[in-house]
């Protein structure tokens, strides 16, 4: 997803914009210069990450100096984060030096640039826009946040850097939310798609088009409180149980594996209940994981464990779920740079509840496509950077100025740091844990790209 970011001197009316581009009713402005406030980022109409650099750095009654190196660092981060700069200014008030530099900073970057020349309110009042051809950019308009006018004309440029928005129709289908089972042969995948197929709330359908060797059903569930929820069930092939297994078909089914990997949104990683996470299984949740998708862990053959707990009592253990959570515990520290997946037990060969695995895959989904709230993200990072600093290399402190989310499904964050300081695996892993456990993220990756100011 592409980033336009609005870069301009305090009260331009950069927020004013950011609300009017996000269709925000409820505005937050500031009429006074300089009020402290975060970098803002929405998702604008599904289509591309609006950012308001406008807080950075600002404090009230800044001395002019002050103003500088705050308008040096917001300009900074939207090179850095932004594929499309929209330079905001002030048509009533004319052109400033601040906005001079600002306009020499952009041009350096060689960012692509739009030049919005803020409060024309009217179209009488367009002849204010003369004094900034100076600045030298190709494209540029007026337009009033406050009133609307021209704002289409500012939607149009920005979709012609990022590509037209996806048509919006009255009745939006509902999404079908893309579901596969992946794992090592003979751990259940195809006896759980049986299983999956024989439930009777379920209509199934065949999606056109598919090969006979990459088959994809529809799936309408059918839930006991409400109307059905759309799946689709990536790549069943598994369906067809194979007789022999030659070297061949063994290397095809991993890469078809990988396909329906990439295909899907929501992965179910089976692993055997009695082998409990094996080396492939660790593979495979690395692949799902470079894949940016969701993942729940599904232990099968539970029936297996429980006969085993009933014959015998396992050490320790008082009851049924103190062993799962034991068992959960355990698969899951095996499986360390998973996002801290929700971890469901079912038994193909026994039965048990589809509605457990399909309302996780629903619940995954939903969660994967939340826009989390600036501030709390930057209060998040500081927080854990703070809890606990990186190595670093020689004697200075690492610093992370700000993050913002750049998109999901996967997560996306960028971090601002004093320093490009490349973080090892395992501070990576403590800052994606900190964000699951912050935001309750279980089952989403969250990937992390830092920029360094040096
Ligand atoms: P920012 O500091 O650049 O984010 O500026 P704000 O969005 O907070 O706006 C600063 C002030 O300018 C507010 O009082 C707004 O009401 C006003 N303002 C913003 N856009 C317009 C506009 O299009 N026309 C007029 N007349 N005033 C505007
Ligand atoms: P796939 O290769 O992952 O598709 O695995 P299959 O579905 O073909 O299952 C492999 C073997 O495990 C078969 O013999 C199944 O009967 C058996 N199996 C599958 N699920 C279960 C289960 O929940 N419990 C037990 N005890 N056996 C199972």
């Amino acid at each position: 997803m592409e980033t336009v970011a609005l870069v301009g001197r305090p009260n331009v009316g950069k927020s004013r914009l950011f609300n009017r581009l996000a269709s925000r009713r409820l505005a937050i402005v500031h009429d006074q210069a300089g009020v402290t406030r975060d970098v803002n980022s929405t998702v604008v109409k599904n289509h591309y990450t609006l950012l308001d650099t406008g807080g950075i750095g600002l404090v009230v009654d800044m001395d002019h100096e002050k103003l500088i190196e705050a308008a040096e660092a917001q300009v900074w981060l939207a090179i850095e984060a932004a594929d499309l700069i929209c330079f905001v200014v002030d048509g009533r008030e004319g052109l400033t030096a601040l906005d001079e530099t600002i306009a020499e900073k952009l041009r350096e970057s060689g960012k692509r640039v739009i030049l919005a020349v803020n409060k024309i309110d009217h179209e009488g009042m367009e002849d204010q826009v003369d004094e900034f051809t100076g600045l030298g950019f190709e494209t540029y308009f007026p337009v009033s946040a406050e009133h609307g006018y021209n704002s289409s004309q500012l939607e149009r440029e920005i979709e012609v850097v990022v590509g037209p928005a996806p048509e919006e129709t009255d009745e939006p289908e509902e999404y079908r939310i893309h579901i596969a089972f992946a794992g090592r042969p003979n751990v259940g995948k195809s006896s759980l798609c049986n299983h999956l197929l024989a439930d009777e709330r379920l209509v199934v359908s065949e999606v056109p088009g598919t090969t006979r060797d990459s088959v994809m059903l529809d799936l309408d569930f059918q839930t006991k409180d409400e109307k059905s929820i759309p799946f689709r069930l990536v790549d069943t092939a598994g369906l067809r149980k194979r007789k022999r297994v030659s070297h061949s078909i063994e290397y095809f089914s991993t890469l078809r594996t990988r396909q329906s990997i990439e295909r899907s949104d929501i992965v179910f990683l089976v692993v055997d209940a009695e082998s409990g996470v094996t080396r492939q299984d660790k593979a495979l949740a690395g692949e799902i994981m470079d894949a940016g998708k969701c993942v729940a862990l599904l232990v099968n053959k539970w029936d297996l464990a429980i006969d085993r707990f009933r014959g015998n009592h396992p050490d320790g253990y008082e009851n049924m779920e103190e062993f799962k959570r034991a068992y959960a515990a355990s698969a899951l520290s095996e499986l360390f740079f998973l996002p801290d997946s929700p971890v469901l037990f079912v038994s193909a060969l026994r039965g048990f509840s589809m509605d457990k695995v399909l309302n996780q895959a629903r619940a995954l989904w939903e969660t994967s496509g939340r826009t989390l709230s600036t501030p709390k993200v930057n209060a998040v990072v500081h927080g854990l950077i703070e809890k606990k600093q990186p190595r670093y290399i020689d004697n200075k402190r690492f610093k992370a100025y700000y993050a913002v989310q750049t998109g999901n499904r996967p997560f996306r964050f960028k971090l601002f740091c004093n320093r490009a300081t490349k973080l090892d695996d395992g501070y990576r892993r403590y800052l994606q844990k900190g964000f699951i456990k912050n935001f309750k993220l279980q089952g989403c990756p969250v990937q992390f790209e830092l920029r360094g100011k040096e």
